[in-house]
């Protein structure tokens, strides 16, 4: 198997890894790139089996509009920012978007982060494959292109900001989506993108166990030397680099390590709705509720652990989600 950061021959790393959240069926094998430190999934789910993943396995099919403003995270003043620093919610990369500026979420999932871009000041343009989100852009007057990049009517060299929160690592070809990204940014513009940190402490203590895997959604696993090879190949420079870790993540994790979920069941924390038989999967209420009871346990204690170690291994730069910020390369 070659790497598709840099060709190199990749070594097999972890063999026989199952989808332990959403219970989508088959193993799949972790390969690893001895030159760049990139992983790759291996086999990659294809064609109709990938809309298949995301439209039936991810569970955002019946989410209502309030749900999604119940989620909306406040940047008003300095006691917000703050807030964000303190949690780690700050590696969402539209929180950096200016007051009066042109920005496109990629991968914009709920809408969520448009309600937020537009709250900042900033116009808000998002891209979705998943049709469930249609309706509810709808209704909160957001607007977002469901469907693909190239299909969407956004002109050329039109947007300041363009952000990627945890999408790179679900796409095929990352390589050919940032260049038709690119293409997309004002020459003077800025692409910032998110995604786990292959290279985070955690991974090396959890091994097949790391939140991260997430297979088979999660494809590419980047390192921060596969990142740079990435960019530079896309005709971009980056600016800057660093590691945020949400303490919700280590909550879920510490979850996923007790909880022992088997293959092909579906983890009940992540949609207990579904488990108790009803037709609506409310992922988001229920990310909702875990966030809050991640917050419980952090008042209740846990917290004297997790956000002064989450906040230290950042300051190292061995936290789970790199934040980056790229320009175009001159
Ligand atoms: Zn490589």
């Amino acid at each position: 198997m070659r790497c598709k950061i840099c060709q190199s021959d990749m070594k097999l790393h972890l063999g026989g890894v199952y989808d332990d959240r959403h219970g989508y069926p088959g193993r799949f094998d972790i390969y690893r790139c001895p030159r760049c430190g990139f992983f790759s999934l291996s086999p990659e789910p294809t064609g109709p089996e990938l809309d298949n993943l995301y439209t039936n396995y991810y569970p955002r099919k019946g989410l209502e509009p309030d749900q999604v403003l119940d989620t909306v995270t406040q940047l008003a003043n300095s006691k917000d920012r703050f807030l964000t620093w303190l949690h780690g919610t700050n590696n969402c990369c539209h929180f950096y978007a200016k007051q009066g500026t042109r920005v496109l979420d990629y991968g914009c999932g709920t809408g969520v982060s448009l309600v937020e871009i537009k709250n900042l000041g900033a116009e808000a343009y998002g891209i979705e494959v998943d049709e469930n989100i249609g309706p509810i852009a709808e209704a909160l007057g957001l607007t977002a292109h469901i469907g693909s990049l190239e299909s969407a009517p956004y002109p050329d060299k039109y947007f300041d900001l363009i952000t990627l929160n945890q999408v790179i690592e679900h796409h095929p070809d990352p390589l050919k989506l940032l260049l038709a990204l690119k293409a997309k940014l004002k020459d003077d513009g800025r692409i910032m993108l998110s995604c786990p940190n292959v290279g985070a402490l955690s991974r090396r203590v959890t091994g097949r166990k790391w939140l991260h895997w997430h297979v088979p959604y999660h494809m590419n696993h980047f390192s921060r030397k596969s990142l740079h090879l990435l960019l530079d190949q896309a005709g971009l420079r980056m600016v800057s680099i660093k590691t945020v870790t949400p303490n919700l993540w280590t909550i879920l994790q510490i979850h996923s390590l007790l909880a022992g979920v088997g293959e092909e069941e579906r983890d009940t924390s992540w949609d207990p709705t579904e488990a108790n038989g009803e037709k609506q999967i409310k992922v988001l209420r229920t990310q909702v509720r875990m966030q809050r009871k991640a917050y419980d346990l952090i008042k209740r204690g846990a917290g004297i652990m997790v956000v002064p170690y989450n906040r230290l291994i950042d300051l190292f730069g061995l936290g789970e989600s790199f934040v980056v910020e790229a320009r175009i390369s001159k």
